[in-house]
């Protein structure tokens, strides 16, 4: 595993211990060309690339031990139990979660949403004339499941604003607050504008409202450390893909007490207690909401994802990616006409306009010098209806980018931009 050396008490511009040189030969995708030039990864929001380590994962459950799980009498099937279940408590530690119970393997961040959803609805918790409160910074994943509930609840969606510089307004979340919120969903990390939502304070109002709260935490996964007794939340999910780990895996974290008041959602093998054509009784927690095989690798995977974050540490990393992150504002400040949008102290991504510049032209005339970010809406349109614009062009950053990734990123920006104007 990857241990940077160095000195903790460095603040600088970018910390001395981070030493992502050493990080990126353990990314095998990172070394090629694009268009002749080295590839230049700025689309990390999207999806983050793999370490060996989650690589090998995979490799090794599928050469050595793939089996389906549980019920299994054989020794593959105890093997391939095990190594899933510890993968679980990989993540509920990581989430500090207070039982394992309380993690849903589910299929990503998407997923996680909808099931919550679903059985927020098939409960009867959420009836005629209440409230989901969810955000303007919201994921389309964060709006529509919750936009077709309420059409088959009956009850009302309502939108935090935001401010120009992509901060929500408090103020007029405290006064939403005075409604009949039963839910606040919101995203922890804006994936458009990077904004970072003060999700302790927001959840705390919201609790003393009376509302629950889900957190999408699809884009914080990978930037900030996730306490989910300390925010005291409800609910949580995030993707595995964005964390270095496969498609296809995510996790949807709830507090055990709230999962076992709710009824089951897709009905299949693992989630039943037992069958008869009469009736079916259900299986308890994670069980209930995991019908169906898994997808085991990717549990696997995810795992060994999370260890590799933690082998180095989302202390030093969070502090690293700002970093980088300031250092491309700066760099790209110059070019006539450019807009940034999202707070300064923005996580993750940086998102920006050139005035007389189509964001698609100019994504795909960085592609042509080697630079992948990615242009358009990010699965946003009302954020984008908000602030009177189709799209951006989004550069997004992960452990394994570089100060030279920043200066690449600016110099082909200013030159697209020059044939284009
Ligand atoms: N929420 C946010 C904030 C995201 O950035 C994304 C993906 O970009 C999602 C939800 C959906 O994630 P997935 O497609 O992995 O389910």
């Amino acid at each position: 595993m990857f241990h940077p050396a160095g000195d903790p008490a460095d603040t600088g511009n970018f910390p001395a211990m981070f030493q992502p040189d050493l990080l990126i030969p353990e990314f095998p995708i990172l070394d090629q060309m694009i268009q002749g030039r080295p590839l230049v990864y700025l689309d990390n929001a999207a999806t983050t690339q793999k370490p060996m380590a989650v690589l090998l994962a995979s490799r090794h459950y599928y050469e050595a031990i793939n089996s389906n799980i549980h019920r299994g009498t054989h020794h593959l099937a105890r093997l391939a139990t095990e190594a899933f279940e510890n993968a679980r408590n990989t993540v509920a530690s990581h989430l500090n979660a207070a039982t394992p119970d309380e993690v849903i393997f589910t299929s990503g961040t998407t997923d996680a949403i909808n099931l919550v959803a679903n059985i927020l609805s098939l409960s009867g918790r959420i009836g005629p004339g209440d409230e989901v409160l969810i955000s303007t910074l919201e994921h389309h994943s964060n709006i529509v499941p919750w936009q077709m509930l309420c059409e088959r609840a009956g009850a009302v969606l309502k939108v935090i604003p935001c401010h120009d510089d992509g901060r929500l307004d408090q103020a007029a979340f405290l006064t939403l607050l005075e409604g009949r919120v039963k839910i606040l969903a919101l995203t922890w990390i804006s994936n458009s504008f990077g904004t970072v939502n003060p999700v302790a304070e927001m959840t705390a109002a919201a609790k003393a409202a009376g509302a629950l709260v889900m957190l999408d935490a699809a884009q914080a996964a990978a930037h900030q450390r996730i306490d989910v007794q300390a925010l005291g939340i409800d609910f949580l999910a995030f993707s595995g893909h964005k964390i270095y780990a496969p498609t296809g895996i995510g996790v949807l974290w709830g507090r055990a007490e709230i999962l076992n008041s709710l009824p089951p959602w897709r009905g299949g093998g693992e989630m039943i207690k037992e069958v008869t054509f009469e009736k079916t009784t259900y299986n308890e927690l994670p069980f209930k909401y995991e019908a169906g095989t898994p997808n085991i690798e990717g549990a696997i995977a995810l795992a060994a994802a999370i260890d590799f974050v933690n082998g180095i540490g989302l202390s030093m990393i969070q502090p690293y990616e700002q970093a980088l992150i300031r250092a491309a504002a700066e760099a790209l400040a110059d070019i006539p006409g450019i807009r940034f949008y999202g707070p300064a102290d923005r996580a993750g991504a940086l998102s920006f306009n050139v005035e007389g510049v189509h964001h698609y032209d100019l994504g795909t005339l960085l592609d042509q010098m080697g630079v992948a970010v990615r242009t358009g809406h990010h699965c946003c349109q009302p954020l984008m209806a908000r602030f009177g614009i189709t799209g951006t062009v989004r550069a997004s950053f992960a452990l394994y980018n570089t100060e030279s990734d920043v200066a690449a990123l600016a110099a082909a920006t200013a030159k697209a931009v020059s044939m284009l104007r």
